[in-house]
């Protein structure tokens, strides 16, 4: 497993939770799985790493190698690339402290997955090859590619979109600075409207495609959802499978929370209550059990649709409604927030920056729970919400048309759903919430319903093994697949 972050070592959003939870799940089924990550700062001592394999300079940026630690909190064995020069840094995986991309990040993926592909194939003095590797995203793109070209025997690969939006796009020239002949920049390769892009090669090398949700599945084969990539999904329709993430039931569950000071399960619903009274306390909203809060968690983007929420924010208000935001990102949204809660204190709250605790706080605090994202490949915070017996608003898009029925539509609904991405729609939704929340019986069994739906692994999981089952037994050659070109002789990764 070949990825850019992992829960608890390094994440920024839902990608670091899936790769940790489907490892673990994989390794529970019996699987053995290395999962592979740079060496981000302080990840060598969390995961207690020791060296491993020295790598030599395998992509002329300083010598590299490769450390041995565990998960913490999961019974999985992490490899580590380790090169200072490149991933010993302050601020995030991808972004420097002052919110920049990293401008050598085409080299911090690239030797990421160069490294993958080189200890993935025979040879190397491991005495352990997989028979699988899965890639996830555009930072582990190339590692398709590098297998692709390598030319000798390989392991299979997939490669999973979690979110098709972000494509890793690089300047054209790039081919021979990351050890790919020249003909992979093509059409059929790596180039994506005259760009170099890491995504495009996990697309279009990956022996079989896997996306977050069979609703986003759908959606990136069209033109609206597609990203300027949906010819090429087309083509790979058949190599394509849609596998709604699953949620971490040991990191996400309200009866077991270490984050909450009064833990719960739907038996016993005091203790949310509990959880709402003292979210109201800590973030300084009002104490005022009858207010119904709304929470959200996430990246402020255009995609996540925080700006509907504040459209609809008079009504929420107007219905004695409170509201708690916990995100950081484009500055346009959160000075929007930041003024929404100046302007009404005690009722809008705004905690700008990532807080791990404090999401699990609102999310079990917040009587409802927004998610009105433009487009959303699966969402997670939906699924905890639900768990934690809030109850979200979700627009009809990706895994949350496949993870939330909609309470006024269908008799077995858990939440409120609305289809067009504006304020008006979401304030709709809002409203029908709102009336339900109103009503004590009528809520009380919508929050039952939403704790009892099980979003854990276990079924993702063995999804995810049926597909590499069946790549491991149809060995096809990839070569073989239509619309790729003959395979060039290039030299050893080594
Ligand atoms: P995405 O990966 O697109 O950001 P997801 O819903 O799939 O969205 O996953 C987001 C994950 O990141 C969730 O675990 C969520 O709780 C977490 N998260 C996002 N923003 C924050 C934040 N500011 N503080 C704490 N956790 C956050």
């Amino acid at each position: 497993m070949v990825a850019s972050e992992a829960f608890p070592l390094a994440k920024t959003g839902g990608l670091a939770d899936v790769t940790s939870a489907l490892c673990g799940a994989l390794c529970k089924r019996g699987h053995d799985v290395r999962l592979m990550l740079p060496a981000y700062r302080g990840v060598r001592d969390a995961a207690r790493a020791v060296p491993m394999l020295e790598l030599g300079d395998p992509l002329g940026v300083g010598t590299t190698r490769l450390l041995k630690g565990r998960l913490p909190g999961y019974d999985v064995e992490v490899w580590l690339v380790d090169n200072p020069g490149l991933y010993d840094r302050p601020g995030d995986p991808y972004l420097d402290p002052a919110g920049h991309d990293w401008p050598d990040n085409h080299l911090r993926f690239a030797l990421l997955d160069r490294v993958a592909a080189i200890v993935s194939i025979a040879g190397v003095p491991l005495g352990w090859q997989p028979q699988i590797v899965h890639a996830h995203d555009w930072q582990a793109g190339l590692v398709p590619a590098y297998l692709h070209w390598w030319g000798g025997r390989r392991p299979s690969t997939v490669f999973t979109i979690h979110n098709l939006h972000f494509a890793g796009r690089f300047a054209p020239d790039l081919c021979s600075r990351v050890a790919l002949p020249p003909a992979a920049f093509s059409m059929h390769g790596v180039e994506l409207y005259g760009s170099f892009s890491y995504l495009k090669a996990g697309l279009y090398y990956g022996d079989r495609l896997t996306t977050v949700s069979p609703q986003y599945a759908k959606e990136i084969q069209t033109p609206l959802g597609g990203e300027g990539l949906h010819g090429l999904l087309q083509s790979r329709n058949v190599d394509l499978t849609g596998i709604l993430n699953g949620i971490d039931t040991q990191q996400w569950s309200p009866a077991t929370d270490p984050h909450l000071a009064t833990r719960y399960d739907a038996r016993s619903l005091q203790g949310k209550a509990a959880a709402k009274r003292a979210l109201q306390e800590e973030l300084g909203l009002a104490p005022d059990a009858s207010a119904p809060l709304l929470g959200s968690v996430g990246r402020l983007t255009w995609q996540k649709g925080i700006d509907l929420v504040l459209e609809a924010l008079p009504l929420l208000l107007e219905r004695g409604g409170q509201l708690a935001v916990l995100g950081s990102g484009e500055p346009g949204l959160e000075s929007a927030i930041r003024y929404a809660a100046a302007s009404h204190p005690g009722r809008v709250v705004f905690r700008h920056g990532y807080d791990e605790p404090l999401s699990h706080r609102i999310v079990a605090g917040s009587d409802l729970f927004a998610v009105p994202s433009r487009f959303e490949p699966c969402g997670l915070t939906q699924m905890y919400a639900m768990t934690y017996g809030t109850v979200p608003i979700v627009r009809h898009t990706g895994g949350l048309a496949d993870t939330v029925s909609d309470a006024t539509s269908a008799t077995d609904g858990v939440g409120f759903v609305f289809a067009h991405p504006t304020g008006t729609a979401f304030g709709a939704a809002l409203e029908r919430a709102l009336d339900a929340f109103a009503d004590p019986s009528l809520w009380r069994e919508l929050v039952h319903r939403g704790m009892q739906r099980d979003f854990g692994w276990s079924r993702s999981a063995i999804a995810y093994e049926s597909l590499y089952e069946a790549l491991v037994q149809s060995r096809e050659p990839q070569e073989q697949r239509p619309g790729h070109e003959q395979k060039q002789a290039h030299p050893t990764p080594a």
